[in-house]
């Protein structure tokens, strides 16, 4: 009996996440509108909370994006807490809740669609290629020792 309970409550548990992100996660919430911040900080996405329809814009800094599109989790720069990886749908989100109702942001992030917005953003010039070079050098040299061991003879 105890059994049956906790599969239901798994159940509830992935039904209630598949509503929060909708069907197409972000993709679908593209159409609500993302764009370049003004002061060419990152992206602003505009969201509808899930929880109370209030309309949302999310900050999402270029570090954010770029740590996204390296495949590796972001820190919300306000808070300094990870985004959180969704293995299912393979992306993150942001960490912490809405304002308006205390729910889940109801934004996923896939590694493609960051990669999109900082092409879009060095095409802008609102981030530098220096800049985004000197990160992308970053993970390189971490993930270097694995590429020499692999290629050594
Ligand atoms: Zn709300």
């Amino acid at each position: 009996m105890n059994d049956g309970n906790h599969f239901d409550d798994v159940r509830d548990e992935v039904d209630g996440l598949s509503g929060i992100f909708g069907g197409d996660g972000l993709s679908s919430m593209q159409k609500v509108g993302a764009k370049l911040a003004q002061d060419g900080s990152g992206y602003v996405y505009s969201l509808r909370c899930q929880g109370c329809g209030t309309n949302l814009n999310v900050h999402v800094s270029w570090d954010e994006l770029i740590y996204c599109m390296a495949r590796k989790k972001p820190v919300d720069p306000t808070t300094g807490r990870e985004w959180v990886y969704d293995q299912a749908r393979g992306g993150v989100y942001p960490p912490g809740h809405t304002t308006c109702c205390n729910s889940p942001v109801p934004m996923l992030m896939t590694a493609q669609e960051a990669a999109q917005r900082v092409e879009a953003g060095l095409h802008a010039r609102k981030l530098s290629m220096g800049y985004f070079q000197k990160m992308m050098q970053r993970f390189q040299q971490q993930i270097m020792p694995v590429n020499m061991g692999r290629g050594h003879r």
